[in-house]
C-alpha cells in the first residue's frame, strides 16, 4: 500500500499511544521496516494491560489463587496455616514488577531506534502531531493506538472507582459492590472474593457474561455464588451517595446498603477524545471509535488507527496483530489484513471460561450441529473435599463435522483453549478429536474422549 509521497518529513511513521498495538507496530516498522519512527504515550509505557490491565490482573489472579491453593495443601497433608493477605505488601512487589515491564517496554523501543516522547500528541493535519508542549513534529504516516478507557454513567462519575484505580486502593475493603456483568466486573468479583472481600455484585440483565455460551456462563455463575459472592442479577443502582460508613447504595429491587468500596465495571470506550481526528474529516463512531478498513487504514490516507481506539475486538494480541499488520503493510511491503476470526479468549474467573468459535445458541441459529458435553468434578480439587465442576463443551456442525466451538470452564480453561484454537483454526473435525489420544491423567483429556452427542439439532 502506498499513500503516494513525495515530502520529506521528520519521521516515516509516528504513533500516538505506548499500549500493545502501538509498541509493537513502532517496533516492527523501526526494526524490520527500516522506518524512523516516533512514539508519543501520555501515560506509563505499556498501556492498559500492562499497567492497569491483564498483568496486574493475573497477578491479583494469582495471589488469589493462593488462598485456596493452602486450603488444598491441608486437604493433601501438609501442616500449613495461612495468616491474613498482606495487600500493602503484594502492591510493592506489584508496582515493581509493573516497573520492570514498563522499562523493559522502553528497552525494547530504544533498540529498535523508536524516539519515544512523553507527551501527549494530537492532530493536527493528515502529517502533522502537536505535542502537550506545542512542537509540531511532522510524518509520513501516523498510527493512534490510544487504547480504551472506562465509561462510567454520568451520575456516579467521581463516586466510584474503575478498574484504572483498583490496584492502587490503599488498603482492601471490608465490602465492596461490583456494578457490571461482563469480563472486568466478574474477574474482580472473584479476585477480592478471593482475597477474603465480601463483594456483592450487580447485573441488569438476566445472566452474567453476554456473548458467552449460555450454558458456560450459568455455570460460572453459580460457582461466584457458591464461593460467597452475592451475585444480583436484574438487579441495578438506582442513586448512590457517600455516607460515613462507606457508599449508600440504593438499588432498583429496593434495597439501601453501605458498602465500603464500589466499583464500576460498565464497559470501556475508545479513547479517541481531543486527538483532533475529526477536525480532519474523520467521523468517529458513536462511541468514540475510530472507523479504519481490513488494514486499519482510515478515510485520511496517511492516518491508520489499531487496537481498542477502533473497538473492532478489544483484546490484547488482537491489537498486537492489528499492530503487527499495519507494519507490515505499509513498512515492509507485505499486504496483511488482521484476522478477527476465531478468536479464542479467557475470563479470568474462578473457575475460568475459556472460549473459541461459536456458542450453542449462535450455532443452533445457523443449521443443524451436535452437541457434546462433559461435566465432572476433576481429580485435583475433589481429592482436596472442594465441590468444584468442570464443564467443556463442543459444538460440531452435523454437515461438516468441523468443530464449530470449544467453551470450558475450570481451573486453567484459559491455558486450555489456547491449544484448542489451534485444531479449531485449522477446521479440526470431531472425529479429528476423537482420534486424538488422551493425555491422561489430565482434565483435558475429556476434550477427546466425549463419544456421545448431549444434544442433536
Ligand atoms: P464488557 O463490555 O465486557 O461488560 C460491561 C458490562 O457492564 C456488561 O455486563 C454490561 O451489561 C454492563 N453495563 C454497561 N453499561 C451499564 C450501565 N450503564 N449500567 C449498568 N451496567 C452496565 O466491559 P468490561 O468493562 O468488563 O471490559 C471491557 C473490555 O475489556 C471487554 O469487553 C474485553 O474486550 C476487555 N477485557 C478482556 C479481558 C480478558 O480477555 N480476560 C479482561 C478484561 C477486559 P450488558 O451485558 O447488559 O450490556
Amino acid at each position: 500500500m502506498t499513500t503516494g509521497l513525495i515530502m520529506p518529513f521528520d519521521y516515516d511513521l509516528f504513533v500516538i499511544g505506548g499500549g500493545s498495538g502501538g509498541v509493537r507496530a513502532a517496533r516492527i516498522a523501526a526494526s524490520e521496516g527500516q522506518a524512523r519512527v516516533a512514539l508519543a504515550e501520555e501515560s506509563r509505557m505499556g498501556g492498559t494491560c500492562v499497567i492497569r490491565g491483564c498483568v496486574p490482573k493475573k497477578l491479583m489472579v494469582f495471589a488469589a489463587g493462593h488462598g485456596r491453593g493452602l486450603a488444598d495443601a491441608q486437604a493433601y497433608g501438609w501442616q500449613v496455616s495461612a495468616g491474613g493477605f498482606d495487600w500493602p505488601g503484594f502492591q510493592i512487589k506489584l508496582r515493581a514488577e509493573l516497573e520492570r515491564l514498563e522499562t523493559a517496554y522502553r528497552g525494547t523501543l530504544s533498540r529498535a531506534g523508536v524516539t519515544v516522547f512523553d507527551s501527549r500528541a494530537t492532530l493536527a493535519d493528515p502529517h502533522t502531531v502537536v505535542l502537550a508542549d506545542g512542537q509540531k513534529i511532522t510524518a509520513a504516516h501516523i498510527l493512534v493506538a490510544t487504547g480504551g478507557w472506562p465509561d462510567l454513567p454520568d451520575h456516579v462519575q467521581g463516586q466510584v472507582m474503575t478498574s484504572n484505580e483498583i490496584f492502587d486502593m490503599a488498603q482492601l475493603p471490608r465490602t465492596i459492590l461490583i456494578v457490571g456483568g461482563g469480563y472486568i466486573a466478574c474477574e474482580f468479583a472473584c479476585v477480592l472474593a478471593g482475597l477474603g472481600v465480601q463483594v456483592t455484585q450487580y447485573y441488569r440483565g438476566t445472566q452474567i457474561l453476554r456473548g458467552f455460551d449460555d450454558e458456560a456462563r450459568g455455570h460460572v455463575a453459580r460457582a461466584m455464588v457458591e464461593q460467597g459472592i452475592d451475585l444480583r442479577t436484574m438487579t441495578d443502582v438506582a442513586s448512590l451517595s457517600r455516607g460515613e460508613n462507606g457508599t449508600v447504595v440504593h438499588s432498583t429491587t429496593g434495597d439501601q446498603t453501605v458498602f465500603d468500596a464500589v466499583l464500576y465495571a460498565t464497559g470501556r470506550r475508545p479513547n479517541t477524545q481531543g486527538l483532533g481526528l475529526e477536525a480532519l474529516g474523520i467521523a468517529l463512531g458513536p462511541n468514540g471509535a475510530v472507523p479504519v478498513d481490513d488494514y486499519s487504514q482510515t478515510v485520511i490516507p496517511s492516518i491508520f488507527a489499531v487496537g481498542d481506539a477502533t473497538d473492532r475486538v478489544n483484546l490484547t494480541p488482537v491489537a498486537i496483530r492489528e499492530g503487527h499488520a499495519f507494519a507490515d503493510t505499509v513498512f515492509r511491503g507485505i499486504p496483511t489484513k488482521a484476522d478477527h476470526d476465531l478468536i479464542a479468549s479467557a475470563v479470568f474467573t474462578r473457575p475460568e471460561l475459556a472460549s473459541i468459535g461459536l456458542t450453542e445458541e449462535a450455532a443452533t441459529a445457523l443449521g443443524p450441529i451436535e452437541v457434546y458435553t462433559a461435566t465432572f468434578r476433576p481429580m485435583h480439587s475433589a481429592f482436596a473435599g472442594r465441590a468444584d465442576q468442570v464443564m467443556m463443551k463442543l459444538v460440531v456442525c452435523r454437515q461438516t463435522r468441523r468443530v464449530l466451538g470449544c467453551h470450558i470452564v475450570g481451573d486453567q480453561a484459559g491455558e486450555m483453549i489456547q491449544l484448542v484454537a489451534i485444531a479449531v483454526k485449522m477446521g479440526a473435525t470431531k472425529e479429528d478429536f476423537d482420534r486424538t489420544v488422551a493425555v491422561h491423567p489430565t482434565m483435558a483429556e475429556e476434550l477427546v474422549t466425549m463419544r456421545n452427542p448431549t444434544r442433536v439439532t
